[in-house]
């Protein structure tokens, strides 16, 4: 099962994770305040798990029950275009954002 991204990351997006990942498949652009995962490329390696600061990171079997919604968010991610994925996605994006933006490992240039 590949490993998922999950809501904690949203402002914060700290790239430790992309620091360890072996396959370059944590993905972003300039503009988005997250990282998330292609699960087609992941190799299930398990590396980036340890090093985010929040916790945002879980093996798809191992996902809570309240965020089983990332797991689409990754995929689609990797295989949607910008407009179609926050079409989609956009509420909960921004929800995820909200709920973030007094974590202690927010990112302010995020916001
Ligand atoms: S589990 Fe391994 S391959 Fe998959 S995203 Fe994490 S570091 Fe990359
Ligand atoms: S380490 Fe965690 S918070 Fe940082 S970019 Fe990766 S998933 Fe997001």
């Amino acid at each position: 099962m590949p490993f998922i991204i999950v809501d904690p990351c949203i402002g914060v997006k700290d790239e430790s994770c992309v620091a360890v990942c072996p396959v370059d498949c944590i993905i972003t652009t300039d503009t988005d305040p997250f990282m998330l995962i292609n699960p087609d490329e992941c190799i299930e390696c398990g590396a980036c798990m340890p090093e985010c600061p929040v916790n945002a990171i879980y093996s798809e079997d191992d996902v809570p029950a309240d965020q089983k919604e990332w797991i689409g968010i990754n995929r689609d991610y990797a295989n949607m275009d910008k407009a179609a994925f926050y079409a989609k996605h956009g509420k909960t994006i921004e929800a995820a954002k909200e709920k973030n933006r007094n974590s202690a490992h927010v990112n302010p240039a995020l916001y």
